[in-house]
Formats: C-alpha cells, structure tokens, sequence
C-alpha cells in the first residue's frame, strides 16, 4: 500500500473525527476509502415511513412538513415538534431543551418543503413513532456555498453504514477530505492495466471517486462494478495462486491393491453402494493415486453415505501401506464413528486378533478425554503404524500423536473445524497427507464453482436404502393445546418402541452453548441488536417434562456439551438402548448422530436457529424404516425471516434445495457466514450468488495472471491486495468450505 492509504486518520482528520471513526473500525486514510456507501438517497426518492420498525436505528430521506417550538406547561422547558413525511405516512421528530432559544436553530433548519436526512432510533410515544433528538442534515443547506448547495440537492447522498454515535454525513465529509488531495500515484491499482481495459474499467482512484461522490446514479454503479470485479479478482488470484503452491507440493501416492482391504470390504459390505457412492469412489481412488495432494470436498445430504464412501477411501491408503485419520467435531461423533467403522469392517477391523481377516488392520480412537492408559495404548498403535485407521477429534491434532505415515485425513462435518487444525496436521508429516473433507451442509454450485473453484468437489444426490421421509410442522409456541398434543406425540412414539428428541438452544438459565452465527439475520453495520428471546434450557426443560403427565413413568436423559465424554457416552447408549428413550439436548445432537429407532424431534424456540442447523437437526430422525415426525416449537410472527424459515423446512427434506433457499432469505453478505459480515478485510460489495458470472470471469483472468507470473512480482499492488485484504484467516476460510 502507499504512504498516503497507511495515514493514520487521527493525522489527516484530527483526533476527534479519527476517534469517532475508531469506533467504526476505520484507523487509516485506506480503511475510510474501503468504507463504501451501503446505499444512496436520490433526493425527491423519499424512505418508506410506514415501513419503520419500532427499535430500528434508521437513516431516513424525508420532508418536513412543521416544525414548532412549545414551551412544557407541566414539566417546563421547551420542546420542538417537527412532523416529517415521505407524502403518505408521517414520523414526529421530538427534541427537548431547558429554553426555546436553543430550539430555534433546529426550527431555522427544519423548514416545511424542505429534504433531509435523519438518523435515530424509532421510538414510540401514545402509538406514534418517533425519533427523539435525531442526527439530521437537511439538503443543502449546510454546504459550503450554494454552487455546492445546488450540486448537493442534485446528487445522489451516499448513505454508510453507520453507528449511532457518527452520522453517515460526518463520515461522507471525511471520505471527501481525504479523498480531494488524492492522486492516481497514491493509489495504486491492483487490477492490472490490461486487465481494466479489456473490461473498460476506469483507475481504483476513479472508482472511489464514483462511489463515494457520485455526480449521478450511473457513477457509483460503475464505481460499484469496478470495484466489485476487483475483489473478484484478489479472491480468485489468492485461490489459483493456493492452487499453483499446493499442485507443486508433493504427496505420497496411494494406489488401490488388488487383493486388498478394499476389494475384501466391498465383498462383506451388507448392501449394494449407490451410482453415486462408486462414482465418487472411482474419483477419489484416482486421487490417491497421484503424488500430488488431494484436496477433494465431498458433500451429500445426511444419510447419503458419505461414510462409506470415506472408508473406502481410507482403506485404499492402508492398502497401500500408510494410516488414515478420520476427525470427527465432537467426542460423541468421534465415538461414533468407531463404531460404524468397526461394524462396517467387521473381522477386518481385528487386525492382530485371531479373529482377524488375513489382510485386517486395526482402528482405534484417540480422544482427549479418554483414560490415560486407553490413550497410551492408542498413541503407540498410532505411532508404530499397526493402527491403520485412526479416529478422533482435535486431541488427534496435538504434537504428541505421532503416526508411522499418514497418508489421507478424513475431516468430517468440517464447518466444525478450524482450518489452523488441519494445517497443523499437514505441517507434520514430511509429505503432505490427502485430504477428504465431507460435509451434510451442501454447498449451492453457484457458490462451489466459483468462490470454492480450486477444490474439487464431489456431491452424492441419491440416498440409499428406503427411508420414510420426515414429516415437519410448525407449532405455535402459545398454542397450549397444540403442545400438550406435541408431548403426546412423543408418548406415543415411546410406547410404540421408539426414542425422541427435545433439542433446546441452552444448557441451563444463564450458559449459552451453539448459539448459530451465520445464520441469524444480522447486517453487520452495528445499526441492529438481535432481540433477546429467552431460551428454553436443557436443565429446565428435562425438569418440566418429567412433572409433565405425558410422561409419568418415562426415564428423560440429558445431553449438552458440558457432560464429560463419558457421560456422553453413557448418556448416548442409554438412549439408544431405550433405556431413556427421550433426550433432551442442546444441538450437540447436530451432526451424524445415528440412532435409528429415534423417530420424533420437538426443538424449541426453532426460529432462533439456522435453516441448515434445522435441517441437520432433523436428520437425526427418520433413519429408520419408521417415517420421521419434527416439530418446530416458535413464536415467529408470520412474514419475519425466521417463519420464513421454518415453512422452508416444512415444505422440503431436500436439503440442497434448502441451502438455495437459505441463500435467498439471508441478507446479502451472509452467504459464506460470519466472515463476510463486518471486519475489514472481508468482501463488501461481491455476492457470490448474485456475481456467479462475474466471478468465473475474474477466475478466468486470476489464472491467467497466476500463470504468467506465479509470485506476483509484475503485481506489486495485486499481490499487496492479496496481503492486506485477505488477511490470512480469511484466505483460508476459503479453502476450508
Ligand atoms: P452420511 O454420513 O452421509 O449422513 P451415512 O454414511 O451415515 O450418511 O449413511 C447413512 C446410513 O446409510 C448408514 O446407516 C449407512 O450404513 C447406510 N448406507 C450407506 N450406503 C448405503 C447403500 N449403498 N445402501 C444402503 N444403505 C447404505
Ligand atoms: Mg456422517
């Protein structure tokens, strides 16, 4: 970056300004020229008044219609009424004062006929909506002149995303301060020449320009487009490069055996794989065969046997003499997935018993919690190479697990895992392992093929077996009846042989756990408080149930994140066997949890989770041949996102057609999850959605230039774009999904 953008603001604005800008988290001349309008106001394009929520923090367009200043019989002082309208509905403005006198000068100001924008929080006062004390310029008439007052009332204002406490007018006069002296040579570009014209794009220094004072509306949109394919094109040069570095790594190849494990594996395995189970096989075989790592995403729904497929694979590279780790989220996943892998693989899993298959190896887990001399055992199988599949968690990660020679790690529901993890485990061996990530949060091809594009990518569509589907419904949360029906439904399934879940969003009164990020509807401009719902609680609501007649004479089991693994354990077998054939959990219950005979799901307060999450939960039931039953526990007001929400889940069990869905009722900027909201070094104007097109042609243009010149040498500001934009954690949010 140049001298001019690193410039603390504090030494081109001031401290003061600077400090209010602090808040925003803009510290330098280049932050403040990052910080975009969110939007304009054309003046005569008044904001929908009746629109307004109570609570909102809102920046409005509007015209005054009055204003007057009366003095309080009862309470004295004066106050200033002023009435502003959009022509159809009309918000009151309120300020107070000890005298009128200081009133006057808002009085000056707010003169009937005249525009203006307004900031503050709608209030309520005798069923009007109001702002008090509102931040507000009025169109015009705070210019410096009236050549400016002119040009002013003919432009479009930009509106930035703003905090209650610096208006988006002080921010657009900062922009313009210290964008005014700038020179093409203080900001250098880091689109390369050719490619800006081949798009007949204009400088950077232009399209700040455009965006931040627009002469009309075709100014900022072709600001906005410019800029927009400029961070198309840093993401997509940061992918091909992260390509090119790991296709010269090297990876030992895993070719498949014949007479071996997995050729043994297919010939005892209980059913038939589907199409598309031996497709992705095939690709994945062919993978491991190469001596470049594999880097393979695999998605499919939950229940389309991704676990299978995984253990195919991992068997291929046991064949071939090395280890495979398989890393589950959670210990009750972990735990989990040693058993399916020890069932699936039967005699072959007894590698160094006498009830061994000729060709068998052995799988053990390594958790964190497990005993100290459980864990031994595991570490020196791990290590001495005679365990050829090892599953865990993160402890698997930890410096002192050493295995003989890793050759591929499975990661499971990886949206769980951070990436520093996974690279940790790559950074030991010598040779980078292959890797397999899976996930049941399927990833809409728009967004695959293009921000995902240096992954390869496998999806299984169909699922195997016949499986009822599950029947959803939305139960109102005040409807008595309707929930005394929902806890009989649950005595019914129990006394039918069957298990059920009741999932809450808490452990207990005042501990947290899983609250879902990327799915609450937040834009990120610090202008909203998410509303506080009170939560039902594992604790409380395992309590209520068992006072409840429903179930007089059931056992209620607990699960949440607090029990230690082995309560998990104990509490997970207890429910599986009947023993305690309801559950009450948190969402610890989320991911992969299998146990068929489980066949009915209440969650309560179901808006405050996620639409995927949903989904997810909701496939813990119906895997058996009994058709499914989930019932959705809200308060949400019809038309608000999260009723939007839950009648998507009622309406589907097609999860990707869900993740589209998902896609469409966030707001922009949500769709690749926390990350992108907010934070400075993320995507402010791309949507991967929206820009499909515009992000294959970046794609196309990155690997041009990565080709051409693979460390960005000829690229100073390409490469320093890269640098400062994408800070690290981000670029590798990237690979990770
Ligand atoms: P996922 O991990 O993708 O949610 P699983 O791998 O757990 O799904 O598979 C779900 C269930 O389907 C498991 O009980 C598994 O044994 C079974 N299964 C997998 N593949 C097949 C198949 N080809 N035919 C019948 N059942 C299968
Ligand atoms: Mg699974």
């Amino acid at each position: 970056m140049s001298q001019r953008l690193t410039e603390p603001l504090a030494k081109v604005l001031g401290a003061r300004t600077a400090g209010s800008l602090k808040k925003l988290e803009l510290e330098t001349v280049g932050d403040l020229l990052r910080h975009y309008p969110r939007r304009y106001g054309e003046p005569g394009q008044l904001t929908r008044i009746g629109e307004l929520m109570v609570g909102e923090h809102v920046t409005i367009m509007a015209e005054v219609r009055s204003a007057t200043v009366r003095t309080m019989r009862n309470r004295g002082g004066a106050m200033l009424e002023a009435m502003v309208t959009d022509g159809l509905d009309t918000l009151q403005l309120t300020f107070f004062a000890k005298r009128p006198g200081v009133l006057r000068m808002h009085e000056d100001k707010l003169r009937a006929g005249r525009t203006g924008l307004f900031t503050g929080t709608v209030g309520e006062y005798r069923g009007r909506r109001q702002l008090t004390h509102p931040d507000y310029l009025i169109v015009g008439v705070d210019a410096a002149n009236e050549d400016e007052a002119v040009l002013e009332a003919s432009r479009p204002i930009p509106i930035y995303p703003a905090a209650a406490s610096v208006p988006t007018w002080r921010i657009g006069r900062s922009v313009r301060m210290v964008l005014d002296p700038l020179t093409e040579a203080d900001v250098p570009d880091p689109v390369p020449a050719h490619l800006r014209e081949r798009h007949g794009h204009g400088s950077l220094l232009e399209s700040l320009r455009d965006v931040h004072i627009p002469d009309d509306a075709a100014a900022w949109r072709r600001g906005q487009a410019r800029l927009r394919y400029e961070e198309a094109l840093v993401l997509q040069t940061a992918l091909a490069r992260r390509r090119a570095v790991r296709e010269a790594q090297s990876s030992v190849a895993r070719p498949p055996k014949p007479g071996g494990l997995v050729e043994a594996f297919d010939a005892q395995l209980p059913f038939v794989l589907t199409g598309g189970q031996v497709a992705v096989g095939e690709a994945i075989a062919g993978d491991l065969a190469r001596d470049v790592p594999m880097m393979r995403l695999l998605q499919g729904d939950v229940g389309s046997g991704k676990t299978v497929v995984a253990l195919r694979a991992m068997l291929q590279v046991v064949d071939a003499g090395g280890q495979a780790a398989l890393l589950a989220p959670t210990e009750v996943l972990a735990a989990q997935h040693l058993r399916t892998v020890r069932l699936l693989m039967g005699a072959l899993a007894h590698g160094g018993m006498l009830t061994a298959a000729t060709s068998a190896t052995r799988v053990v887990l390594l958790t964190g919690s497990q005993g100290s001399q459980a864990r031994r055992a595991a570490l020196g199988e791990a290590a001495s190479g005679a365990a050829g599949i090892v599953v865990g968690t993160h402890a698997l990660l930890s410096d002192t697990v050493q295995f003989a020679d890793l050759g591929l790690v499975v990661v499971d529901e990886q949206h769980r895992f951070g990436v520093e993890q996974r690279d940790a485990l790559r950074a030991r061996g010598e040779r980078a392992p292959h890797m397999l990530v899976m996930t049941a949060t399927p990833i809409p091809r728009t967004v695959a093929m293009t921000v995902f594009g240096d992954l390869e990518t496998s999806t299984l569509t169909e699922k195997p077996g016949e499986r009822a589907d599950t029947a959803t419904h939305v139960v109102h949360a005040d409807n008595e009846a309707w929930l005394t029906r929902t806890w009989q439904r649950i005595r019914e399934e129990v006394d039918a042989g069957r298990r059920a879940y009741v999932v809450c969003a808490r452990i207990d009164g005042d501990v947290e756990e899983d609250v879902p990020v990327g799915d609450v509807p937040t834009d990120g401009t610090g202008e909203e408080e998410p509303a506080k719902v009170p939560l039902a609680a594992v604790v409380e609501i395992a309590e209520m149930l068992r006072g409840r007649p429903e179930f007089a004479g059931l056992r209620i089991g607990v699960m949440h994140g607090r029990l230690s693994a082995d309560e998990k354990d104990a509490a997970m077998d207890r429910f599986a066997s009947g023993a305690e054939p309801v559950m009450v959990s948190t969402t610890v219950i989320e991911v992969g949890v299998d146990v068929p005979e489980a066949s009915v799901m209440v969650i309560l307060n179901a808006e405050h989770f996620g639409l995927s999450q949903l989904h997810q939960l909701r496939g813990r039931v119906g895997r058996g041949s009994e058709p499914g039953l989930c019932l959705l526990v809200s308060r949400a007001p019809e038309g608000t996102p999260a009723y939007e929400r839950l009648n998507a889940l009622v309406a589907t069990t097609d999860g990707f057609a869900l993740a589209e869905k998902d896609l469409e009722l966030r707001r922009e900027g949500d769709v690749l999850g926390a990350a992108q909201s907010g934070g400075r070094n993320s995507l402010r104007l791309l949507r991967v959605v929206r820009d499909a097109e515009l992000i294959a042609t970046a794609r196309a243009d990155a690997r041009e230039v990565i080709e051409r010149d693979p460390a960005l040498a000829d690229h100073p500001a390409l490469a320093s774009a890269i640098e400062q934009w994408l800070d690290p954690q981000r670029e590798d949010f990237l690979e990770r999904s």
